[in-house]
């Protein structure tokens, strides 16, 4: 039996058969939000937003709660709250709806070389319809940035900066609400890219002065299919819808149409109402755990992993040299390995991390690695799954002839 108490409420781990250490690409689901999802369809399915009858309008109250229920966990208003597939959905949303419609030539566009290509790629798309420029601030090999870097990086010009909260490489956490101050002294807006910070720590988007800022649910252990867009309400409002049809309008004719109002104008054609009621309930799982706990079983294993990973001197971690900067992620290499081979000889131990290039390419090459492996650990993971890959990393070296 596992010493950590959280494990028994995810039916994956009652299997007795993984490791699962890849809670930064997806969460683990409890039983809970399992539960939620059959109580859905089982007592409340039907098209929500739209039916006059009691399970249409069951339906829609549960989507609303969870609206209500994403709001509160960031400190938003839920008229900000927009529900989307998930973050990459959120980002390119901004990127449509309010970058190719409000940037002009020459303006420009901040973000950083460490960014996932989800916070990257919608930006110079944005840049390339507008004839906006992005710029790329680079952060030391440690992942911080110098105050020089940010003020050479945010400028007069600039006109949005895209940040990520939490890097998926390197663990560290960005100084979001400085970069959000020095943005906003420029007139410029902000997006957070939150989808590794929101499961990990408690993100309020008016302490950090996000203006946008977007996260998944399948990371904070709710269902696939459904994420979150907050939005400041005037830049919202000023926004033209990003896809068009049913259920964002207010009325249409042959002539022309008016948009619903928020935050419907931007949630087109029939909703995830089974995945935003699970997402609820992955967002009360996460309460009932408290960030604080969650930070402190990620933390303790987080230093165990890296100081033991140090006592070999093939290994090599990406980012800070302290734990507690990492945020449960630890990238490394072992020197004459592949990454995907170090993954698939410990999946044969079931032991499962991530190798590749994290979606984040300009960051391995700014590290000069092809990839990495990652271990990434969540409020469910225990002593054993980090002392079964300490105990596998020299057995990888061996089974490949080292
Ligand atoms: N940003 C970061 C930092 C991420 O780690 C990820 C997921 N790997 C994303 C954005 C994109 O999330 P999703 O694939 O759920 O849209």
């Amino acid at each position: 039996m596992s010493g950590n108490p959280f494990r028994n409420d995810f039916p994956v781990f009652r299997t007795g058969k993984y490791r699962y250490m890849d809670s930064a690409a997806t969460a683990q689901r409890p039983d809970s939000v399992i539960e939620a999802l059959k109580d859905y369809y089982e007592t409340m399915n039907a098209n929500p937003l739209r039916g006059l009858y009691e399970l249409s309008i069951k339906a829609t109250e549960g989507y609303e709660e969870s609206r209500r229920a994403a709001a509160q966990l960031i400190g938003a208003k839920p008229g900000e709250i927009i529900f989307t597939r998930n973050a990459t959905e959120s980002l390119n949303l901004v990127a449509y709806s309010y970058a190719m419609n409000f940037l002009e030539p020459g303006d420009e566009i901040v973000t950083t070389v460490m960014e996932h290509h989800s916070n990257m790629l919608p930006w110079r798309m944005a840049a390339e319809k507008t004839g906006a420029v992005v710029r790329y601030l680079t952060p030391l090999s440690d992942g911080t940035f110098t105050e020089e870097e940010l003020s050479l990086g945010i400028t007069d010009r600039t006109r949005l900066v895209a940040i990520g909260h939490v890097s998926n490489v390197l663990g560290c956490e960005n100084p979001v609400k400085r970069i959000a101050q020095m943005a906003h002294d420029k007139g410029a807006v902000v997006v957070v890219d939150a989808a590794q910070s929101v499961p990990h720590m408690k993100v309020d988007v008016n302490e950090l002065s996000a203006d946008f800022l977007a996260f998944s649910g399948h990371k904070l252990m709710g269902p696939f299919g459904i994420g979150v867009l907050f939005g400041k309400e005037e830049l919202l409002d000023k926004m033209p819808p990003f896809l068009r049809g049913g259920e964002m309008i207010e009325s249409v004719s042959l002539e022309g149409q008016t948009w619903a109002e928020l935050p419907h104008k931007f949630e087109a054609g029939t909703v995830n109402a089974a995945g935003a009621f699970g997402l609820k309930s992955a967002i009360d799982y996460l309460n009932r755990a408290g960030y604080e706990r969650i930070r402190e079983v990620e933390d303790t294993l987080t230093a165990r992993l890296m100081e033991g990973m140090s006592r070999f001197e093939y290994v090599h971690i990406q980012g800070p040299e302290d734990p507690y900067r990492h945020n449960g992620i630890v990238s490394f290499t072992i020197d004459g390995v592949h990454p995907h081979d170090i993954s698939s000889i410990l999946d044969g131990s079931g032991i499962n991390i991530r190798a590749g290039h994290h979606c984040a390419e300009p960051l391995m090459k700014y590290l000069k690695v092809q990839s990495t492996a990652r271990a990434s650990l969540y409020l469910y993971n225990d002593e054993e799954d980090v002392d079964a890959l300490l105990e596998a990393i020299p057995r990888v070296r061996r089974i490949m002839g080292l």
